[in-house]
């Protein structure tokens, strides 16, 4: 179909939610994307970190056919191979001592911690604990609770009421002021994903720790966007040192199939029918993820994902360095980085040139362009990217 007709389309039968550009993607292969026209765009942004092995990587394409000609799905009244060996790859790679919940999406994983913390605070204290305490320009999900879980308030127009129970840090160090005799946990990103690309400070996370544990307040890590490798690490918590109650992931987990997780060191917190999902951890998703897991695990074991962290790194710096009129600092962790804009009109250009410059990047936060390359990119396809980023910044 040609792009024209698929617009209109989309634009006539699909409800408008995303501010989407119309390009047609037909087909991609590692970092590269290719539209119906034929031309390559190098993808810096994996369909928001989801892509985590690249387009058409032929690994994970190959276990994914492998299991939907024996079992796609049985449902989680009977046992599910794949889903048990994700566990505990999950487990074994990320060395907490947990049990973990699979789920369909991001949102849905952090469903799974509120209510976690929920159940924690309801059996543990001398009353009923239920506040949730989160950080100004996070973000969590677009569900009824995970919006209101994420402390934006502009999103929450139109939507309430929600329900009760949540507090606002400002940051990390106010995070103590908030907490009161009914508060259960306390959910954070350690690298704010949307609100900007900043990671936080590792002391402070880590002192925070401490006071939490004292003051037996969950500490609650989403690593939708910071887990799976993203920081460098299986999750950013092991990068920062500390051993959270609850992590939640999904975005790179399963190199796009839908998938979430939550894990937990309350091993026994959920009893048969506390929670569950009809499509959550089926063959299909744990299948893929395993792959996934499989492919990072030794990408990292070799010394591969450091060098290209490394790298790719090394050239965003030497770009702000280098156009520091218009780039004022680098920021990220990992391979989740961000380049900070003077000001927001030069971002909107600087993006719009890139796509026009056939390079994919995406926004954060107010003035942050965000990089979120495939974890298997290669230096060519980091060069390819960067030259383009080059010509477009002639042009701005
Ligand atoms: C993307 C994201 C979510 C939401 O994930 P969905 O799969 O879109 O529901 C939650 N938390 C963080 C940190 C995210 O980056």
């Amino acid at each position: 179909m040609n792009q024209e007709d698929l617009k209109q389309m989309d634009l006539d039968f699909v409800l408008h939610t995303y501010a989407r550009n119309y390009i047609h993607f037909v087909r991609g292969e590692g970092a590269r994307l290719y539209d119906d026209k034929g031309k390559d765009y190098i993808d810096f942004g994996s369909g928001i970190a989801v892509c985590s092995v690249g387009h058409g990587n032929k690994r994970l394409a190959e276990a994914i056919y492998h299991q939907a000609k024996n079992l796609i799905h049985t449902s989680n009244l009977y046992l599910i191979e794949p889903q048990a060996r994700l566990a505990k790859r999950l487990v074994e790679l990320s060395g907490y001592d947990m049990r973990v919940f699979f789920a369909n999406s991001g949102a849905e994983a952090n469903e799974g911690a509120l209510k976690i913390a929920r159940k924690f605070g309801e059996e543990n204290g001398e009353q009923k604990r239920y506040q949730i305490i989160t950080l100004d320009s996070s973000f969590h999900g677009r569900t009824i609770s995970t919006l209101k879980a994420t402390a934006q308030s502009k999103m929450h127009q139109y939507f309430g009421p929600f329900p009760d129970g949540f507090v606002y840090a400002k940051d990390l160090s106010d995070v103590p002021n908030k907490i009161s005799n009914v508060t259960c946990a306390v959910l954070l990103e350690l690298v704010q994903g949307e609100g900007g690309i900043t990671p936080f400070d590792k002391k402070e996370v880590q002192n925070l720790e401490r006071i939490l544990k004292e003051k037996n307040v969950l500490l609650m890590v989403d690593e939708v966007q910071t887990g799976i490798y993203r920081s460098g690490k299986l999750f950013a918590s092991q990068a920062y040192g500390i051993t959270p109650d609850v992590i939640t992931t999904a975005k790179g987990l399963a190199g796009g199939v839908p998938i979430g997780a939550v894990m937990t060191n309350l091993k026994d917190i959920f009893v048969p029918s506390d929670h569950g999902s009809t499509f959550g951890g089926n063959f299909l998703s744990t299948s893929a993820a395993l792959e996934v897991l499989e492919i990072l695990s030794n990408e990292k074991q070799t010394g591969e994902l450091d060098k290209r962290i490394a790298y790719f790194t090394q050239k965003l710096q030497d770009l702000q360095k280098h156009y520091a009129e218009f780039f004022t600092q680098e920021v990220g962790l990992g391979l989740m980085r961000g380049l900070r804009v003077r000001d927001s009109e030069t971002l909107t250009k600087f993006l719009n040139l890139a796509f026009e410059e056939r390079v994919l990047v995406l926004k954060s936060g107010k003035n942050t362009a965000r990089f979120l390359p495939s974890l298997t990119i290669t230096q060519e396809e980091i060069d390819e990217g960067f030259r383009r980023i080059e010509s477009c910044i002639a042009r701005l």
